[in-house]
């Protein structure tokens, strides 16, 4: 049951991270209207089930005004609402009070800020940690999103259960994290990858609505497209083993992707997500329905 609609408010962030799996940047293109936020608004309420909307991005401050009047409006039909954000704009106390109580004002309940290497190297003091302490002060839910390089465990005898090396770090090897982090880390026969790790891509909690209207279970792969069917219907129709890309995935994972859309792989990848973000390049021009934006594969 889907509870929680994810908006990228916007595709362009004022950063472009290495580990950043929608590949944002300060050139990408998309962002919401005001007109657009509405409608997704509207359709989520229809649902009956949607409790929670976050807005998010790349980087939602850049569009202020905007995530300020979507956050009011969420919040005045009866949502929680949530950001994630870099905290752009953050650069001193007093700034960060000047952004973030006008939200709490407007009904914003959570706040997830981005702190880690990728944002803001080893700067001990940032808009994040800025923006972290003056929203703990106003006592919202504040949580800090700490991403690792992901690296190997130094030991050899550092493997898990199955006897795979044990890779560190929360990045999530898709979009530009496949293209930048990849380097040295160690890889496994794309036979071993047998399951999806992350997504419940079978009754979905949580989905990602982007600029475009699509409904994105996991980053680029659509449920439908909320600008040419309703939310509710794309809901009712979805039928996971009837998804040419999710029905492999749950069937026996990206392994499985494999093997049901007939690909010639690498023998070896350094995870589920690498090797599934991997295949959806390959096929994107096909199943054009279901893998969606291009953007996010890192192609025009
Ligand atoms: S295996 Fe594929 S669907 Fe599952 S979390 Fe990784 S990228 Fe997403």
């Amino acid at each position: 049951m889907i509870e929680g609609i994810h908006i990228i408010l916007t595709y362009k962030c004022n950063f472009e991270c290495d580990h950043c799996f929608l590949y944002c940047s300060p050139q990408s293109e998309g962002t919401f209207t005001i007109k657009q936020i509405l409608n997704v608004l509207k359709q989520a309420k229809k649902t009956g089930t949607v409790k929670d909307i976050f807005f998010e991005g790349g980087e939602p401050f850049l569009f202020y005004p905007l995530l300020l009047e979507g956050i009011k409006k969420a919040s005045s039909v009866g949502f929680k609402v949530g950001i994630v954000t870099n905290a752009y704009g953050a650069n001193s106390r007093e700034d960060a009070e000047l952004w973030i109580k006008p939200l709490i004002d407007a009904g914003l309940s959570y706040m997830h800020i981005s702190n880690d290497e990728f944002h803001y190297e080893d700067e001990k003091e940032n808009p994040a940690t800025i923006a972290y302490s003056v929203a703990l002060d106003f006592e919202i839910e504040t949580l800090c999103i700490n991403i690792e390089k992901p690296k190997p465990t130094s030991s050899v005898k550092d493997l898990n259960e199955k006897g795979y090396p044990i890779v560190e770090g929360e990045a999530r090897l898709r979009g530009r994290a496949v293209e930048k982090l990849i380097k040295d880390l160690p890889m496994r026969s794309w036979q071993d990858m047998k399951e999806c790790p992350y997504e419940d891509l079978d009754d979905p909690s949580r989905v990602h609505v982007d600029p475009f209207g699509n409904v994105h279970l996991c980053q680029g792969i659509i449920m439908g497209n909320v600008w040419k069917k309703s939310l509710t219907k794309i809901i009712s129709d979805y039928k996971v083993e009837k998804h040419p890309i999710c029905g492999p995935l749950i069937r026996g994972g990206p392994a499985q992707l494999v093997k049901e859309l007939n690909i010639s792989p690498e023998s070896e990848y350094a995870d589920e997500c690498h090797l599934c973000y991997s295949v959806r390049r390959e096929i994107i021009d096909k199943y054009s329905e279901y893998l969606a934006p291009k953007q996010v594969y890192g192609l025009k």
